[in-house]
């Protein structure tokens, strides 16, 4: 079987669960100019070689690197043949060159940056609160191979081809396939002044390293639903009323998962009944085998409920008598407002209406006195007596 006929056979089965939307990457196809990429003599021959010794397609979405050689290499590798993509034209539609182009240049964004904080993050040795529950109390093992998390200062950094889920205004953090997170760290006086906005941060990258972990280790075989992802997120990284609104984007499908604030609260709603449902143990055991089976089954099984519908019903009513407890980043501006102290001094000042205060007083004591000395003039002026 010729190269060729491999890649395009390796390919058909990526290439149809990874269905990106055109305006996505149409913009990414023509800037090689950005990243200083000049074409090679040999620039189709290690393509070719790339193609033929490995997976690019899965490397660029899924890249399990644990070095920082390993990722100088694929680095250097992207580079060479990004401007030879479109020689693959024989074998690949127009479409599909797009998709490879698109994946290398958001592969460089991410990977190597460009100016941003790049944090490479070990599952295995992080020490970040939600990781290590997962890892360590909850027991799924972590998957191999860094956690690419990279720190933006402005949504309007970030190239579209990487993605626009930054367009809408509430999002803060971003975990895309399978193992890039984004995190916005735009600046919020109100809540920088506060001292809430690095509390909010690091909970926004605890809820995308939860998507990241799990995306990374289960990949395209992902079949837990959107509830089990984002609850366990959410509950992982510390309640539901934040100022942070996520996204995950399984897959490359063209469909961007939006949360709505909402349904972050009635997930973490879920996750909470669950965890007083059930003991610490037996919480764990059916989270780590939801993760391990690849199915939230077991779920139902250990709670007696046929289906989500029913879990959610009974949970919700639950709900109505426990409350989520009380988060310093939790978005109540009569909470944010900085309280009135008592003042014991006297007030002197005159009232606001002090104006409207005189005249009434004018009007009510001058008046009648006005008519008595008018009356008594009158009155001296027809008995003839003097005025003064
Ligand atoms: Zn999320």
């Amino acid at each position: 079987m010729s190269w060729r006929a491999k890649v395009a056979a390796s390919f058909v089965g990526l290439l149809l669960l990874f269905v990106a939307p055109s305006t996505s990457y149409a913009s990414g196809y023509q800037t090689d100019g950005n990243l200083g990429l000049q074409s090679q003599p040999d620039c189709a021959e290690v393509l070719v070689t790339a193609l033929e010794e490995g997976d690019l397609m899965g490397d660029l979405v899924n890249p399990v690197l644990n070095t920082q050689a390993e990722i100088e290499e694929k680095i250097a590798l992207y580079k060479r043949v990004y401007p030879c993509i479109d020689e693959l034209g024989i074998v690949f539609s127009q479409e599909d060159l797009e998709l490879i182009d698109m994946l290398v240049l958001r592969f460089l964004y991410l990977v190597e940056g460009e100016g941003q904080q790049i944090d490479l993050v070990d599952l295995e040795t992080s020490d970040d609160p939600a990781v290590s529950r997962l890892r360590d109390e909850i027991g799924v093992p972590p998957p191999d191979g860094y956690i690419f998390v990279n720190h933006i200062d402005s949504r309007y950094e970030i190239p579209t081809y990487v993605t626009d889920a930054f367009l809408d205004p509430d999002v803060r953090g971003v975990a895309l396939p399978f193992r890039f997170v984004i995190v916005l760290e735009e600046s919020d006086t109100v809540f920088d002044d506060l001292g809430m906005e690095e509390k909010s941060r690091s909970k926004t990258i605890s809820h995308e390293l939860v998507h990241a972990y799990l995306e990374a280790k289960l990949d395209l075989e992902d079949d837990l639903p959107t509830w089990f992802h984002e609850g366990l997120a959410t509950n992982l990284s510390g309640g539901a009323k934040t100022q942070t609104i996520s996204l995950m984007i399984p897959g490359l499908s063209a469909e961007i998962v939006r949360t709505a604030p909402e349904d972050y609260l009635t997930y973490d709603t879920v996750f909470r009944y669950l965890e007083s449902e059930l003991s610490e143990e037996g919480f764990n055991k059916v989270v780590r085998e939801a993760i391990e089976n690849n199915s939230v089954e077991g779920i139902f099984l250990a709670t007696g409920f046929a289906d989500f519908d029913e879990l959610l019903v009974t949970a919700e009513k639950w709900g109505e008598t426990h409350e989520p407890p009380k988060d310093a980043t939790e978005l109540d501006l009569d909470e944010v407002a900085i309280p009135v102290e008592p003042n014991d001094e006297p007030n002197t000042e005159l009232p606001d209406n002090w104006k409207d205060f005189l005249i009434t007083v004018g009007v009510w004591v001058g008046v009648p006195i006005s008519l008595v000395i008018i009356c008594g003039v009158i009155l001296a002026i027809i008995r003839g007596e003097p005025l003064f």
